[in-house]
């Protein structure tokens, strides 16, 4: 079946179907080509696919059959034209910083996305006269205010993580096209499975698929989402060229991780609802952050755009930092590691980890506070998760 022909399928469906290009072997699961670079049959071949003058594998910088494989399944998830996969996911923030900006231009960017993220525009786009202005992730008003006439996009993730604060993907989809500039969303948190950024006006996906999208916290990956015109225009280019690649190997774990993609975000949703709903009844809790919780003030929102809530929950702990430590200290089962999106349950502390290298004003205006603590709900028995919290939590009390 051609590759067309998925995207009259549910996603569930896509997932394990999309993207396989069978080899003459009659292989049921996907082959992997590590490979670097391709035969020609004769010189003339090699140079009209050098020219572009025909379509086919030349070196595996840009072209691999097994990659291509993952491209396909994942843009048919997103319901997008293309995919073009990257050797990390700050790789395909880079890469569209380094296709989409030149000397001069401005971005607009949500004060909470992955600190990494903040860091590229901030100390590497700054270093090439590109300038940003960070606003707040739900302020409408801020990114009107922020726009210039050089902006050249938006950039968001929602939810954000650890605090799950939601952007209204359609309304700043529209301010941004409005104003001539494109609107970026980084898709982590909810993965296609739950939302699909591309649908509600978003111009490109970015991922990292280290997360979710892998599931399983074995490989580093990225991709880019989105029409094939701009992608081909204006990322690809840098992909040949600059060279942010993925490896066989990684494209083939992530091809595979897609199959079980929506059966794992439906049980990472429902476990980590079960998860924050307990902590939400815990004396020892201050506050619970997750988009699924009645009690979340953006939590309409989130039913609308989203199909589901995620796997991330964030509480603060009463009593501080100390506390803060002392809960992560005393977990059993649940891995202290600053990865989310594996089927292992993780905890971390966000203001001295994954947030450790903003300054104190910035992680105060991105509400990072010491007593904040963040889970990443994994597939293990929720049972046996809230138990190990359980333990935790009653650690404060001697
Ligand atoms: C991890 C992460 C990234 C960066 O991805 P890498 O694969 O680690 O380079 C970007 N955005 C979000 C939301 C992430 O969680």
């Amino acid at each position: 079946m051609s590759d067309k022909d998925w995207q009259g399928y549910s996603i569930e469906t896509q997932g394990i179907r999309a993207g396989q290009q069978r080899t003459p072997e009659g292989e049921h699961s996907d082959a992997i080509f590590p490979t670097s670079s391709y035969v020609f049959t004769n010189a003339n071949e090699a140079y009209e696919r050098f020219s572009g003058k025909s379509e086919g594998n030349i070196y595996s910088r840009f072209t691999n059959p097994t990659v291509r494989a993952f491209e396909k399944r994942l843009a048919t998830m997103e319901g997008a034209e293309r995919a073009m996969a990257t050797s990390s996911g700050m790789a395909a923030i880079n890469t569209v910083c380094l296709g989409l900006l030149s000397a001069g231009d401005h971005v607009v960017c949500s004060r909470s996305v992955f600190g990494n993220t903040a860091l590229m525009f901030k100390n590497i786009m700054s270093k090439f006269s590109i300038t940003t202005t960070f606003v707040d992730l739900d302020d409408i008003n801020a990114w009107r205010t922020a726009i210039q006439n050089n902006t050249r996009f938006l950039f968001i993730e929602t939810p954000s993580n650890p605090l799950g604060t939601l952007a209204d993907i359609k309304e700043l989809a529209d301010l941004a096209h409005g104003r001539d500039a494109l609107l970026i969303v980084d898709n982590v948190y909810c993965t296609p499975a739950l939302q699909k950024p591309l649908s509600l006006g978003a111009d490109l996906v970015v991922h990292s698929a280290t997360k979710y999208l892998d599931g399983q916290g074995r490989c580093v990956g990225g991709a880019i989402v989105g029409e094939h015109a701009l992608i081909e225009e204006k990322l690809y280019p840098i992909l040949r060229t600059a060279g942010p690649t993925m490896s066989p190997f990684n494209a083939w774990v992530f091809h595979k991780g897609l199959e079980t993609l929506s059966l794992r975000m439906d049980k990472h949703c429902a476990n980590a609802l079960a998860v924050a709903q307990w902590l939400e009844q815990q004396a020892a809790v201050e506050k619970v952050h997750y988009t699924g919780l009645s009690s979340h003030r953006q939590h309409e929102l989130a039913k609308q755009q989203q199909s589901g809530f995620g796997g991330i929950v964030s509480f603060e702990v009463k009593g501080g930092q100390g506390n803060a430590w002392k809960v992560i200290d005393a977990t059993q089962l649940i891995s202290i590691t600053a990865n989310l999106g594996d089927v292992k349950s993780m905890i971390t502390h966000p203001s001295t980890t994954t947030h450790g290298r903003l300054t104190d004003e910035e992680r105060v205006e991105a509400g990072i506070t010491g007593s904040l603590v963040r889970v990443g709900v994994g597939l293990e028995n929720v049972d046996d998760i809230i138990a190990d919290l359980n333990t935790a939590l009653a650690s404060l009390k001697v």
